[in-house]
């Protein structure tokens, strides 16, 4: 494949819900479109743990997506112009940063980044996020250095963005904080973000890297 597929997210126009958890979205919920599986939310897509970018400066947005391994396009449906219009795109965290480093010079692509950087740590309550490490720390004491803050970090802005899901004590029991550790590990450690990238089906793509998602559990785990 010479170039990236370009995957879509959609700003829904009306009330939503995802096919897959189920989980009510209200309006203007991102959706992504799955095929015959309906829409799925960011967190069933594998997509929440990007973050999105506005559009408006075009070489942060190329730099940023160049350096993400995985990345989308948001659309929105504008009645006015009876087109999909681009809103921005969700790049990696890190591919952003990095970008941002390289548009360094630019004093106001930094102003923005911090920006957002404060807008962003501003949703996580602290406690929570250290309480979450610590819970991933006890079960995985094999997890390496500092893995689980940024599990924690995760999981915290995804519970936080939902509020109807008595969120706080679901957290914390283990099969939470294992799907969190699957998550990141998937990400991390595998080509699962290539493979969606490329186009690949997300239950294939799963399948495809569950071995190893296994034996790196196995590692993190034991004592
Ligand atoms: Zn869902």
């Amino acid at each position: 494949m010479t170039e990236k597929q370009e995957l879509k997210v959609f700003i829904a126009t009306r009330e939503s819900a995802c096919d897959e958890c189920g989980e009510k979205l209200g309006r203007n919920a991102w959706i992504m479109l799955a095929g015959e599986r309906g829409a799925l939310c960011l967190a069933c897509a594998d997509l929440d743990h990007l973050v999105f970018l506005p559009s408006g400066d075009p070489a942060l947005t190329r730099r940023a997506r160049k350096n993400s391994k995985l990345s989308a396009v948001v659309l929105k449906w504008s009645r006015a112009r009876n087109r999909y219009e681009r809103q921005g795109v969700l790049v990696e965290e890190a591919g952003l940063a990095s970008a941002e480093a390289q548009c360094l010079a630019d004093g106001e692509a930094r102003a923005r980044w911090r920006g957002r950087e404060e807008a962003r740590r501003g949703e996580l309550d602290r406690k929570y996020v250290e309480r979450f490490a610590q819970r991933v720390r006890e079960l995985f004491p094999r997890c390496p250095g500092d893995a689980e803050h940024t599990i924690a970090e995760h999981a915290c802005l995804k519970y936080s963005g939902r509020v109807g899901r008595s969120a706080a004590a679901k957290a914390f029991d283990e099969e939470a904080v294992r799907l969190a550790v699957v998550a990141h590990i998937r990400h991390v450690e595998t080509p699962y973000d290539e493979l969606l990238a490329g186009g690949w089906d997300r239950r294939e793509a799963r399948r495809q890297v569950e071995d190893r998602v296994r034996s790196v559990l196995d590692t993190w785990q034991r004592s």
